[in-house]
Formats: structure tokens, C-alpha cells, sequence
């Protein structure tokens, strides 16, 4: 009977185990929580979320709403959890992230021809194999994963935002807005230059008696501490998280010096994150720094921000685009030990490995989709990027090929194309490719997804 062995129940590989048992094939699959937790995991369910509760900007204009398209025609089971337990976000795939994962667990654990074995997996097995075990892969596994593919495996660090209580958060002060036109899902704190300049000089101090190992560690650009973003400048949290652009603030009808920005992190709006406050701060700098933020003064930390190892292949060197080893091509890795970045990319990848893992099973050459869809675009750049400073790579429209050039039809000149004008196309494009790929050559079973337009679009169209 074909059987493939899937290491890891997290967002690569809850989704690669279903994908491969809904092809038929037995799937024995190893998750090592909760008897042994990681330093960022806080529960014993599959797929669970260990920072924001995001999974990306929806609808046509997005590179990850693509991937959530294509996903969603394959009956991806991560996006189809995510859609069940969504939450108001504007335009981004955000999720009650218990409900979000207990969908998964159930899903997974009810599955008739998945055997869940709690273990930590030490080496990697014999046989097919899809390796997900992420960023805080356990140690004895990323020694023999580094010794199969001869690579030195790379670290670096990420960090998390912290999260407060609704209740403890002063509304008169504070006002729920999207940016321009957006929904007002989130929550805006408001600073004056002085109250910006005392924050700013806090966090500094703060971060002056952090202790500084990680700061010789690589970051990750999106996922950068906020006291590593105030290093570079007073001025650079003000033009990048923490900036007021398109926030009215209703007391004075314009924008403020600077904006703490809050989304939703659980169904009832009890607990709210500050957005791009990722933190390695010790716990009592870190209450006092956001309790500098106007609005904040009382604010109630629920969970503190907290920074973690990353661990991930150098994928160029060691990876097909099928996400098959080159070393041995029965073993097939996804998520971010595959050296993508975003829970999306981590699921897209588990998806893929997971399929291609159990056609290998069934006797069937594994598959690469089609270089236009957003997934084929992030599996290739994974295999030809170049290894040289190699970083995990999230979704954007850069992965997938340009659009040829338009002629206007009166001038006979090429017109370039603007990227409203451009997107939609390309999403169009790519989710057509990656649909008439999935049921003409990988046999699968394709329902063409609703597409949401967001506002851009419309804009656009309009
Ligand atoms: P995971 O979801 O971590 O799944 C791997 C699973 O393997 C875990 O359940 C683990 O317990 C298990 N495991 C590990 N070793 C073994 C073993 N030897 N045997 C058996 N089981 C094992 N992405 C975002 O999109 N947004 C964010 O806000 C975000 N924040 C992050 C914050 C932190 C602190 C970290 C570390 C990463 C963050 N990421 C974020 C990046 C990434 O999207 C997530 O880590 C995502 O969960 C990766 O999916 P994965 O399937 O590769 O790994």
C-alpha cells in the first residue's frame, strides 16, 4: 500500500498530509508537541500561528492573494481553514487563531488514512518523506537533515509583537480606522512630536540593556525587531511601522506625528497586537515602553514580544523545483526549512511536497506548476535563486514572468503598463495557468475560487 511519512504538523505539514492522503496514500505523520515544545509554540495543536494572525493581503492585486486562490482551487485544507475562522482585517486573510487551528488538528487527527504519532523524529526516515519540521526544527533532526544534504544549515532570528487587552486600552484617546479608505479594523494610537520623541528615547534605553547576542544574527527584513528599526534612526519607525499615513485622527481631522497601529487577534476583539512591534526587549522594558504609547498608559500586556531562532536550507543549493532533495529525491521538503517565509508560503509548499511525495508513491513523476502562478514562481526562485547571502522568500509579484509589453494600437509604440492596470492580469493569468495545470496534468479535482476584489481594484476598474 502506498505510504509516505510527513515529519512536522505544522502549517507545511498538516497541509502536506492531507494533500497526499487525498490521493489515497497512507501518511504516518510525526509531530513532536507537545511532549516536546519549541521556544515559540504554546500548545500541543497542528498549525499553529506563533505570531501575527495574518495570512496575507487578499484579492487581486495581492501576490498572496493569488497563492490563497490557488490554493483554495485545489481545496487546500490550510486556506479553506482559514476562510472558516476569519476575522475582520480589511484586506488581508486574518484568522481567530485557536479556532483556526483546532479546524486543522480535527481535520488532520479524523483523517482515516493519516496515523498521527506524537514523537520527535531524530533522522530523517527511509522511504518517501515530506521533511516540515519549520523554523525551531529540533536539533538532532536539522543535524542529519544538513548531513543528508551536505549543507551547513543557516540561522537567524525573528521576533514577535506583543499583545494586549481590549479593555485596557483608553478609546478616548485611541480610535479604530483603516488607512485611507480601508475598513476600521484596526486600532489607532496617536502621537505629538513630544510624545513620539519620549517613546523613541525609552526604546532606545531599552534596548540598550537587552542583552545584544542577537544583534550579530541576520534579520529578516519583515519581521525586524522594532527596537533593531529605531537603531537605524529616530525618524525610521515614523516612515515605517509606526507611520500616520491616510490616519485622520477624528480629535484634530489630520495626521498624527507618528501612529501605534493594533489588529484584532482573537473573535471577541479581547486581544489586540501592536503591528510591526516585534520585540526582543526584557518584559519589564518592554511594559514600559508600550506604556509610553498615548492610549497605552494602562494597556495590559497579555503576551509579551519575544525573538526565536530560524532554521533553513540553503534551498538553491540542495532543492528541485519539485521541492525534491537533489541528494535523494524521495525526500521532499516544505515550509520554512524549504527556505520560503509566511504561514501562505508554508502551506503552498506543504501542499506541493505533500502531493508530489504521494505521486511518487502511486508511481507518478512528481510535478512543478506552471511558472505564471505564484506558486511555480516561489518553487522555482526556491531552486535558482542565487545561494550566495540566500534568505527565506515570501510571495510578491517579482516570482512570476512580466507581462509582454502592450502596443498602443495608435501610436504603434509599446505602452508600459502601471501596476493597478497590471495586477489584476497577472493574477488572472496565474490562477488560469495553475488551474488548467492541476487538472491536465496533475489529475487533480479544480473549482475555480471566488475572487475578491479589494479596493485598489476598483479604483482601478472604476
Ligand atoms: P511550523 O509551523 O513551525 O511547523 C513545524 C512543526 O514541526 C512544528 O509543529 C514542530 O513542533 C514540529 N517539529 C519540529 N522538529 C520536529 C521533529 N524533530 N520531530 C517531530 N516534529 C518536529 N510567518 C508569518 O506569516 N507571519 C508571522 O507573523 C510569523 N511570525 C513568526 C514568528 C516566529 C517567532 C517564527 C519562528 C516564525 C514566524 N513566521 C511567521 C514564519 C513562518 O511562517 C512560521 O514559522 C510557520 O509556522 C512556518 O511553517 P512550517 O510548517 O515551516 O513550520
Amino acid at each position: 500500500e502506498p505510504t509516505i511519512t510527513v515529519i512536522g504538523a505544522g502549517l507545511a505539514g498538516s497541509e502536506a498530509a492531507l494533500a497526499a492522503a487525498g490521493l489515497g496514500v497512507r501518511v504516518r505523520l510525526y509531530e513532536m508537541r507537545p511532549v516536546k515544545m519549541t521556544p515559540a509554540h504554546r500548545s500541543g495543536n497542528f498549525a499553529e500561528l506563533v505570531c501575527s494572525n495574518s495570512l496575507g493581503g487578499e484579492g487581486e492585486m495581492q501576490s498572496k492573494g493569488l497563492l490563497q486562490a490557488e490554493l483554495r482551487s485545489v481545496g487546500g485544507a490550510i486556506v479553506g481553514a482559514a476562510d472558516a475562522a476569519k476575522l475582520p482585517a480589511g484586506n488581508a486573510l486574518a484568522v481567530e487563531r485557536d479556532e483556526f487551528s483546532a479546524r486543522v488538528t480535527r481535520a488532520v487527527r479524523e483523517h482515516p488514512l493519516i496515523e498521527v504519532l506524537g514523537e520527535e523524529v531524530t533522522a530523517v526516515p527511509d522511504g518517501i518523506a515530506v521533511i516540515a519540521s519549520g523554523p525551531l526544527t529540533s536539533d538532532a533532526l536539522a543535524a542529519d537533515v544538513a548531513r543528508l544534504t551536505g549543507s551547513e544549515r543557516l540561522s537567524f532570528y525573528d521576533a514577535a509583537a506583543p499583545v494586549l487587552a481590549f479593555d485596557s486600552i483608553n478609546m478616548d484617546v485611541a480610535w479604530r480606522a483603516g488607512r485611507y479608505d480601508q475598513s476600521a479594523d484596526y486600532i489607532n494610537c496617536p502621537f505629538t512630536k513630544e510624545e513620539y520623541l519620549a517613546f523613541f528615547a525609552a526604546l532606545e534605553q531599552a534596548r540598550a540593556h537587552t542583552p545584544h547576542d542577537w544583534e550579530k544574527l541576520e534579520f529578516f527584513e519583515g519581521c525586524m525587531p522594532i527596537e533593531e528599526i529605531a537603531r537605524r534612526g529616530v525618524d525610521t519607525p515614523r516612515f515605517g511601522p509606526m507611520s500616520p499615513k491616510g490616519l485622520d485622527d477624528p480629535r484634530t481631522g489630520r495626521w498624527p506625528y507618528a501612529v501605534a497601529q493594533l489588529r484584532q487577534e482573537d473573535r471577541e476583539g479581547r486581544m489586540w497586537s501592536l503591528v510591526g512591534f516585534q520585540t526582543g526587549l526584557k518584559w519589564g522594558d518592554q511594559k514600559a515602553v508600550v506604556n509610553l504609547i498615548p492610549g497605552l498608559e494602562q494597556a495590559e500586556i497579555v503576551r509579551y514580544g519575544v525573538m526565536h531562532r530560524n532554521t533553513y536550507l540553503n534551498a538553491p543549493q540542495v532543492l528541485d523545483a519539485t521541492l525534491g532533495l537533489r541528494a535523494d529525491p524521495t525526500k521532499f521538503v516544505a515550509g520554512v526549512l524549504a527556505g520560503t517565509e509566511g504561514y501562505l508560503e508554508s502551506a503552498a509548499t506543504g501542499w506541493l511536497a505533500g502531493t508530489n511525495a504521494a505521486r511518487l508513491a502511486l508511481g507518478l513523476p512528481p510535478l512543478t506548476p506552471p511558472a505564471e502562478s505564484m506558486l511555480g514562481g516561489l518553487v522555482r526562485y526556491l531552486a535558482s535563486a542565487n545561494p550566495k547571502g540566500f534568505q527565506p522568500m515570501n510571495v510578491n509579484w517579482a516570482l512570476v514572468p512580466e507581462l509582454p509589453a502592450e502596443v498602443n494600437p495608435r501610436t504603434g509604440k509599446p505602452r508600459k503598463l502601471g501596476k493597478r492596470e497590471k495586477r489584476p492580469v497577472m493574477f488572472r493569468r496565474g490562477l488560469a495557468a495553475f488551474m488548467t495545470w492541476a487538472q491536465q496534468e496533475a489529475g487533480l479535482k479544480v473549482t475555480p475560487p471566488p475572487v475578491p476584489h479589494d479596493g485598489e481594484t476598483e479604483a482601478a476598474l472604476a
